[in-house]
């Protein structure tokens, strides 16, 4: 198991009536460190908080440095027949979906990943390749085909053949980078489908976009060159605040305490997993949906990354300490 790699990215002010840098906190950038100066009539104090990560992207950087940076190693190593995850984790509005997704002119991690796979399999001269997709949301703990909107409820199974898999979750055959984006974009559709308001539930679901590469040498003759599979899920985390803060009740407060459980149990299984494979003992996967399906590509000879996204403004000083410590501990 490879240590996992954890980055925090900020985001930059969101412009508002008011003068938006006025109201944001003192997170300074450095190099790959962040630290929290308190200012007290203009004067910055010496850092009151301060960690260090693997990477540190503050508000000017782009989709395509992160993707450099910090994912780029693992969609190679997936295509040489390891297991890769990405995961982006922050508080809604933090710039989770703005990190995986993109926007028109700088185009996210899950977009950069397709094109990227697709280049080098291209590249590629002894070995075929079969490519599968799928897309699913965990919401309240239930899995839902974003493929298929009527493949709802779907079960976790394992067999030998298998391993770990949901049951009728639809897998795609690709060919190339552009029918994989098509795909996606219907699955954003199928998202939010039925909601009046988009960005509640893509805050309350996580959602996995997995491609499964499978290849052979394409000498027949060669007969210890065994069929390869990796896995690659690029996973968009519920937002991570406190349900408290939002003085939620009803169906809020449940799907705040699915989140909060399993966002939790995430943080132990990698907090688990970036231990030494000694003190490690149990791992907790089956504690939720998200880690059980993640399982086989988390651990073993699997690249993990983190992308955890904070939001600058003085409001959200709290939130964006609790991602840090949840970044800290993934370390
Ligand atoms: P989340 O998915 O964490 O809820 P979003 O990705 O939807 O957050 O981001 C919230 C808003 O901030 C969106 O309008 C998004 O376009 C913008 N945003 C987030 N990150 C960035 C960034 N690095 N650069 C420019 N705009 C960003
Ligand atoms: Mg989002």
């Amino acid at each position: 198991m490879e240590k996992i790699c954890v980055a925090v990215r900020v985001r930059p002010p969101v412009k508002s009536d008011e003068d938006s840098n006025s109201n944001c906190s003192h997170w300074k950038v450095d190099d790959n460190r962040i630290s929290l100066h308190r200012s007290l009539s203009g004067t910055p104090l010496p850092p009151a908080l301060s960690y260090a990560f693997d990477h540190v992207f503050d508000q000017n950087c782009s989709n395509s440095s992160v993707y450099d940076l910090l994912t780029k190693d693992i969609i190679h190593a997936v295509v040489d027949g390891f297991n890769g995850t990405a995961f982006a984790y922050g508080q809604t509005s933090s710039g989770k979906t703005f990190t995986m997704n993109g926007s028109e002119n700088d185009p996210g991690i899950i977009h950069r990943a397709v094109k990227d796979i697709f280049a080098k399999i291209d590249m590629s001269t002894d070995r075929e390749f079969l490519i599968r997709v799928s897309y699913m949301e965990i919401y309240n703990e239930e899995i839902n085909d974003l493929f298929a909107v009527e493949n709802q409820k779907l079960q976790i199974h394992e067999s030998l053949e298998r391993g770990i898999f949901v049951a009728g979750l639809r897998e795609e055959i690709v060919n190339n980078a552009e029918q994989v984006l098509k795909l996606i974009e219907m699955g954003e559709v199928n998202r939010h489908f039925g909601e009046t308001n988009m960005n509640v539930r893509s805050s309350r679901s996580h959602t996995i976009f997995r491609m499964v590469i499978e290849s052979k040498g394409k000498d027949s003759t060669n007969l210890d060159d065994a069929i390869r599979v990796s896995v690659l899920n690029l996973v968009d985390l519920a937002g991570s605040e406190r349900i408290a803060k939002t003085g939620a009740g009803g169906v809020r407060l449940k799907e705040g305490k699915h989140i909060n459980k399993s966002l939790m149990i995430l943080g132990n299984v990698i907090n688990k997993l970036s231990e030494g494979a000694k003190q490690r003992g149990h791992i907790p996967y089956r504690d939720s949906k998200l880690t059980r399906i993640l399982q086989p590509a988390l651990g073993g000879n699997a690249k993990t990354s983190i992308i955890c996204t904070v939001a600058p403004e003085e409001v959200h000083v709290e939130e964006t300490k609790g991602t840090l410590q949840f970044a800290s501990r993934a370390k």
